[in-house]
């Protein structure tokens, strides 16, 4: 199971640019969302005018499911500079895949829980790391695709695209960077670097 929880309002309200599109996941059995805090968040930044729309529906994490709904939507994810989106890490990645051309970021973070861990028929992966890199990476998740979960870059080992860990595996971060030159958001890489928290990593079940 996993948990998800808000990022802080100044880091969610920075992503937005002048409007954003929101895509909410109520969710699936395996995963808890803060949905309250979400929908406070959410009346106030559409009171403020920064929102286009908003779509709530369960697994974003299902692409069918997700075009369906997005397609109905183009007009307002059009006008839309950023879409975030209120998921854990797979619903985001679902996303950023589905609209490869557009801002997509993640609003929450992903935490672990103990139990049943559901399932996918994607080929993303989240590893509920709790410090959501997304935003950085062009909705692909640094921990999972690459081998060794480096955040700050390419380790320089990569060969022909491949990585050196595994050679039949694509370079996590060569894909991150032509997805953020796809975007045109190259310049998030000279974000100051990141150190990564392992005190987030945690089982919050008994907290
Ligand atoms: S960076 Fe990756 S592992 Fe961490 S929460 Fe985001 S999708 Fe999950
Ligand atoms: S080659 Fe790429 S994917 Fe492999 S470990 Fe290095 S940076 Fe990560």
């Amino acid at each position: 199971m996993l948990i998800t929880r808000l990022k802080d309002k100044e880091v969610i309200e920075s992503l937005i640019g002048k409007k954003a599109f929101v895509v909410n996941c109520h969710g699936c059995k395996e995963v808890s969302f803060p949905e309250e805090e979400a929908n406070a968040l959410q009346k106030e930044l559409k009171d403020a005018g920064k929102l286009t729309g908003i779509i709530t529906t369960d697994y974003v994490c299902n692409p069918e499911n997700m075009k369906l709904r997005l397609e109905r939507y183009a007009k307002e994810i059009e006008e839309a500079d950023t879409v975030l989106v209120f998921s854990c890490g797979i619903g985001v990645q679902t996303i950023a895949e589905y609209m490869p051309e557009k801002k997509v970021c993640a609003a929450c973070d992903t935490y672990p829980l103990p139990g049943y861990q559901g399932v996918t028929p994607l080929e993303h992966d989240c590893d509920q790391c709790g410090e959501c890199y997304l935003n950085i990476t062009g909705g692909i998740c640094p921990i999972t695709a690459c081998s060794k979960s480096l955040i700050n870059g390419q380790c320089g080992g990569a060969k022909e695209g491949k990585c050196e860990v595994d050679h039949n595996m694509e370079c996590g971060w060569e894909r991150i960077y032509r997805r953020l030159a796809q975007v045109g958001r190259l310049d998030v890489l000279k974000c100051p670097v990141q150190v990564r928290n392992f005190a987030t990593y945690k089982d919050l079940s008994n907290e």
